[in-house]
């Protein structure tokens, strides 16, 4: 073991046993809060390595299905705790609850820096985005109203929006906090309790941001994280029968099996899944705003973003100079250790990831494409760091039916294709099973809400990319899931309308069918 190793872990333990997550026998934390106390998994050990270095960080248990057992039976429980409560009461006490992460930030951004491998300043925009979320959903507690519908009867009659009861959340590994936040904010504010799953890569944050959250006000057992494998814990938590409504966020494969699950219950599910986003840029476009456009897109955390702009669709008589620029402004990104104030780039965040990434860029360099930049371990990294580290990597003389074209990568990894008009553009755009986002970068703007309107994406961005905000929907068609996460939408699918009749005639007359014209 060498140096960084021995640092990485002791500061990882360090950070542990400051937000309380116990070490019981050296090296094993505590990783679930199930009813409002921290406890231990009793499955299988799950060994952590650390992305910085590929060397070994932390091992922890998986938690198993009588871990999951308990944690509905909390949930249950505190969630008719919850909604004896006014609903105002509900708002005060979310706002309440994410000041508790007030003084944590560093340490919370620390502690997913080491685990996740993400570039610090990246972590602390994370922990930012998780009080945003908490601020904006404790704010539509009391601003859920029913309807009045006007029935052709006696009869009043309103909706409600009632919660679902306890809703199952599963996350994945490239962005724990911001998922966790996503997903945990609208299933409160709309009045259900929680048992969350994160990422088996990335245990800890979300039982940090549980336990702060809940010191603050919310019922022991409103909010529960249960740690493990998919298979073991995730499967006890889509399966259990005391869960009414399934949201998931990774990959389509995963997706398919949750979906399955509930399917199998007759239980809903939200998918928020992977994507291949196109980013288009036209010949008429701010050329210096597209080529910092495209490198924001598909270069931030690693490419591991749902969102990343993998697809470069460049207007053909631009098509050689954009790719020269982006490639250029690629390798001078500062790739480097994530806990460095310096790194733009940290590395990818595990083995498995990278061994798929490295042989998708080879599977693509032997059908014929080129590497314009990138495709190996980055130049000038710092000794220790033997991670998972992969060069951001432009990739052209592409064809469009590459896998490397089609496949979502999830790494630092950019296509370049050219296309020679609007029609051509959009075909392209629209050629793959995703549909999560898109981008169009034009001076014209009837170009660009033509095209925009054309794109089969849950997302578009206009002279822009990643831009995005918990105020406003977001999801997928296609293999990229369906359902809303954010705003209004994202609040809708943690709860199901109640209709309640009341007759209001003098003397009830109930139909017997639909004859009479009472009914
Ligand atoms: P993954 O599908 O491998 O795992 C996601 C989660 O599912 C993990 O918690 C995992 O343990 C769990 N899981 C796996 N099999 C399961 C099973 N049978 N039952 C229950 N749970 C199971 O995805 P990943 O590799 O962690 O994340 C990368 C993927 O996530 C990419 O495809 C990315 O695009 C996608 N993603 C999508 C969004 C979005 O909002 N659309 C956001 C972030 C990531």
């Amino acid at each position: 073991m060498n140096a960084l190793s021995t640092q990485a872990q002791q500061s990882l333990q360090r950070l542990l046993t400051q937000f309380g997550l116990s070490l019981e026998t050296g090296d094993t934390p505590c990783s679930n809060w199930i009813g409002g106390e921290l406890m231990a998994g009793q499955g299988d050990a799950i060994e952590l390595t650390n992305p910085a270095t590929g060397e070994a960080l932390v091992s922890y248990r998986d938690a198993g299905a009588e871990r999951v057992e308990r944690a509905v039976e909390a949930a249950t429980q505190a969630q008719t705790e919850w909604m004896a409560l006014t609903a105002s009461e509900r708002g005060r006490r979310m706002n309440a609850a994410v000041r508790r992460l007030e003084g944590h930030e560093e340490a919370l951004a620390q502690l997913e820096s080491v685990v996740a491998g993400k570039p610090i300043r990246d972590c602390r925009g994370e922990v930012g985005k998780v009080r945003e979320m908490f601020e904006y959903y404790a704010g539509w507690c009391d601003k859920q109203h029913g309807d009045v519908i006007p029935v052709p009867t006696s009869h009043l009659n309103y909706v409600r929006h009632v919660p679902f009861g306890v809703v199952g959340q599963i996350t994945p590994w490239n962005a724990p906090m911001f998922t966790c936040a996503w997903q945990l904010a609208p299933a409160i504010a709309a009045g259900n309790g929680v048992v969350l799953k994160p990422s088996e890569l990335t245990p800890f944050s979300s039982v940090v941001i549980a336990r702060l959250l809940e010191g603050g006000g919310l019922p022991k057992g409103l909010i529960n994280i249960v740690n493990g494998l998919g298979p073991t814990t995730g499967a006890a938590l889509t399966g259990h029968d005391g869960i009414s409504k399934l949201v998931f966020v990774g990959s389509p494969e995963s997706g398919r099996l949750i979906a399955e699950a509930g399917a199998r219950r007759l239980v809903p599910s939200v998918l928020e899944l992977g994507g291949k986003s196109a980013n288009i840029v036209f010949g008429d476009a701010k050329l210096d705003d597209a080529v910092a456009g495209a490198q924001a897109a598909i270069f931030a955390a690693a490419g591991q973003s749902c969102v990343a702009g993998s697809r470069l669709l460049i207007q053909r008589d631009l098509f050689d100079a954009v790719v020269e620029r982006v490639g250029r402004a690629a390798s001078q990104i500062a790739v480097g250790l994530p806990g460095e104030e310096t790194t733009q780039m940290g590395p990818l965040q595990n083995a498995q990831q990278f061994e798929r990434v490295t042989q998708m860029i080879q599977r693509a360099r032997d059908a014929g494409a080129r590497i314009v930049t990138g495709g190996k371990r980055p130049d000038n990294l710092p000794a220790d760091a033997d991670g998972y580290y992969l060069a951001p990597t432009v990739i052209a003389d592409v064809d469009a039916s590459m896998e490397i074209a089609c496949e979502e990568v999830f790494g630092p990894v950019v296509v370049a294709l050219p296309f020679d008009d609007e029609a051509d553009a959009i075909r392209l755009a629209n050629a793959t099973r995703f549909g999560l986002a898109g981008a169009v970068w034009t001076q014209d703007p009837a170009r660009a809400h033509r095209v925009a309107g054309q794109l089969r994406a849950g997302t578009v961005w206009i002279n822009s990319y990643k831009a995005i905000n918990v105020m406003s929907p977001f999801g997928g068609f296609r293999d990229s899931g369906f359902g809303r996460s954010s705003g209004l939408d994202g609040l809708r699918e943690y709860t199901v309308a109640q209709s309640v009749w009341v007759e209001t005639a003098p003397e009830a007359s109930v139909a017997m069918g639909y004859g009479d014209g009472k009914a």
